[in-house]
């Protein structure tokens, strides 16, 4: 027998590990099933760590307290939790319009996965809403996708006006807001249906946890979800759930720290001899300005940045000269990292549609920590030294 806590009880959340839970009688798993007493069957379809950090991150989602029906469950990656996301939404011979931009494996996904299923993916560029008008006008169409800012230029999106666009075709607009995280961006209170996390990122914010989540208003929409992490297998590890619980408790210092420290770190950049080019969406020459400014309500929108040097090589004597900032092809931790995306996210891109897009040898990608913004910059200065 576990020991007998009394009258005590822990102050951090205990960890679950069980794959199965017990009962005492049938009357007691028909009162779980049906809903009318709280408890869980079976971890794959739902344990108390995954269900704790769900409820902590469907919160996060709104800033006035949940919406009527607000619904959230973490899924095992920000892949699954797109996969969730999208596959209650969609039937044979119906249609999704994407983001040209995307999450490499998202865009797989839709192009090459639900292909299977007869559904198909038009690509319009989504920070045009002209442009999405117009794909959606089409033809019917049951799901437009697109994230807040986009990896690695971070072109952001009119939320709003793409809500409307789905509203008026009768199509679900769903948004992967990985790069915003809930603290800086709300896409459900901006009429996004349905929200997707990569908690892998910024969320989870010390690299070492895998896991996603998705949220939305409509509660009915929420039976499907659950069943397709479960039929999918794309459930939580409680483990990892514990973990980025824990890292909420800072999410919200990590995020505005981390965003406020870009926004520096891209105007000191764009000061420097052998910098080309800086994109941040917060400078004034960033083609998504306006738009990011009202999603992020003017504060410094994200964390992410980049920065062009003049060739791979100069990439290659930057990365040597500043080991402390590591490169490491992922994003969200609390130390300064950096990438290169012409060889890491975009390494299997078209040579001609990554120059169309900025995406050059020689440029940079930037997650921005939170460490005292004059460490960052004394590391930034060696790399380019
Ligand atoms: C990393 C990432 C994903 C996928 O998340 P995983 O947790 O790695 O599965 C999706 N969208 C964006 C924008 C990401 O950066």
């Amino acid at each position: 027998m576990f020991p007998d806590l009394g009258r005590t009880a822990p102050l951090v959340p205990p960890l679950y590990p069980a794959s199965v839970y017990t009962f005492p009688d049938l009357d007691a798993l028909d009162a779980v099933y049906a809903g009318t007493e709280p408890g869980f069957v079976y971890a794959r379809d739902g344990h108390p760590n995954g269900k704790h950090l769900a409820d902590e991150l469907t919160a996060l989602e709104f800033t006035f307290g949940l919406g009527g029906g607000a619904w959230g469950i973490a899924t095992g990656s920000g892949m699954g939790a797109t996969v969730a996301a999208v596959l209650p939404l969609v039937e044979v011979r119906s249609r999704v319009v994407a983001a040209s931009r995307l999450y490499g494996r998202t865009a797989q996904f839709f192009r090459d996965h639900l292909a299977l299923f007869g559904v198909t993916t038009t690509f319009a560029d989504a920070s045009d809403p002209d442009a999405v008008r117009a794909a959606v006008d089409a033809g019917p169409c049951k799901v437009i996708y697109a994230e807040t800012l986009s990896n690695p230029l971070c072109r952001a999106v009119d939320i709003a006006a793409l809500a409307d666009i789905a509203k008026a075709a009768g199509a679900t607009l769903v948004i992967d807001n990985t790069f915003a995280t809930p603290v800086l961006c709300r896409p459900l209170e901006l009429g996004a249906g349905v929200v997707v996390e990569s908690v892998t990122k910024l969320i989870g914010g010390h690299s070492d946890v895998t896991l996603g989540f998705v949220a939305g208003t409509d509660p009915a929409a929420f039976p499907a979800v659950k069943t397709t992490v479960s039929v999918w297998g794309l459930a939580a590890p409680p483990f990892d759930c514990w973990l980025a619980a824990r890292g909420l408790g800072t999410l919200d210092l990590r995020a505005r720290a981390s965003a406020a420290n870009a926004a520096a770190v891209a105007d000191w950049l764009a000061d420097r001899p052998g910098v080309k080019r800086v994109v941040y969406p917060g400078r004034p020459d960033h083609p998504d300005r306006t738009v990011a400014a009202r999603l992020f309500g003017g504060s410094p929108p994200g964390h992410m940045l980049c920065f062009e040097l003049a060739d791979r090589d100069a990439v290659n004597r930057f990365l040597r000269a500043a080991p402390g900032i590591p490169f490491s092809p992922s994003l969200g931790d609390v130390t300064t990292t950096c990438s290169h995306p012409d060889t890491t996210s975009h390494r299997y891109d078209a040579a001609a549609d990554k120059l169309r897009e900025g995406i050059t040898p020689g440029l940079i990608r930037l997650s921005v920590g939170c460490e005292p913004l004059a460490r960052i910059t004394a590391e930034l200065a060696k790399g380019l030294g």
